[in-house]
């Protein structure tokens, strides 16, 4: 069938304009904006500011998806979290019996980090644990250590680890998360899956870039943890929850190179 110019152009229009919502949609879902090396001047405020951003967009595609708006979570997640935190403590209580003593070792890198997240030591639980691949994680209450993954780490990256872990428990990622799935029992259909899953997006997208905003030593040690992973997993590795450890690697990178003031070979950072 004979097609008029007019409607190649509409439809070339349509097309450009169906890519770059896309290109778009992609960017907010999977990447914080790597910031330029000539506004390195309070790059901590920008990233802070880029967080806001993503997580409206992240809100905004939930309540489009989903029907629930972040102000009906986080009143569902106060009004839970007094029993939660009375049903995660005990559970933690038996947990804590059962469990084998980390090393005085571990025991000293955890006050560290603890310390410079300004985190209470005796305000949550540490409890070992077997990771089966994951050398840390956390709810809002308790941070699991597998101390033997963890301990294969350089040290910089059992830093990171941490950090990024007590990040999830300072922003309550945990028990929000739940709250949201409580009120969205109905799962099966791919939007709203996707929609659930960019929450998880921006969760891990802040504790890896509020972790490395503590400074050096967890900025390197997120390069050097990723790297690590990248090599084991390969490039094209992704989880729905996570972001891709490529993208997790140019992060990293763009915020050494402005914390260092720096140039890195990397793409990201043009
Ligand atoms: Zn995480």
């Amino acid at each position: 069938m004979k097609k008029t110019n007019g409607f190649y152009f509409s439809f070339l229009t349509l097309a450009a304009i169906t890519s770059c919502f896309l290109a778009y949609q992609y960017q907010q879902k999977n990447l914080l904006p790597c910031i330029e090396k000539k506004n390195k001047k309070n790059f901590t405020d920008q990233y802070s500011q880029k967080l806001t951003q993503k997580e409206n967009v992240v809100w905004e595609l939930i309540t489009t998806h989903t029907g629930v708006t972040q102000e009906q979570c986080l009143k569902n997640h106060q009004s839970h979290l007094q029993q939660e935190t009375t049903m995660y403590k005990k559970s933690n209580k038996q947990q804590l019996k059962n469990a084998k003593k980390l090393s005085p070792k571990t025991h000293q890198l955890v006050e560290v980090v603890l310390q410079d997240f300004n985190i209470n030591p005796q305000s949550i639980d540490i409890i070992p644990f077997k990771g089966e691949g994951s050398p840390a994680a956390a709810d809002d209450w308790t941070l699991f250590i597998d101390e033997q993954d963890l301990l294969s780490y350089p040290l910089e990256a059992q830093y990171f680890i941490l950090g990024h872990e007590l990040i999830h428990i300072q922003s309550q990622d945990h028990s929000i998360r739940c709250a949201l799935h409580r009120l969205v029992p109905n799962k099966n259909n791919k939007n709203i899956q996707s929609a659930l899953d960019s929450l998880d997006h921006l969760q891990e997208t802040r504790a890896d870039t509020l972790a490395m905003l503590k400074g050096d030593k967890y900025i390197q040690g997120s390069i050097s943890f990723f790297e690590i992973l990248e090599k084991r997993e390969g490039r094209n590795f992704e989880i729905a929850s996570h972001p891709k450890t490529s993208d997790r690697i140019m992060l990293a990178k763009n915020i050494y190179s402005l914390n260092n003031d720096v140039s890195i070979k990397n793409n990201a950072l043009a």
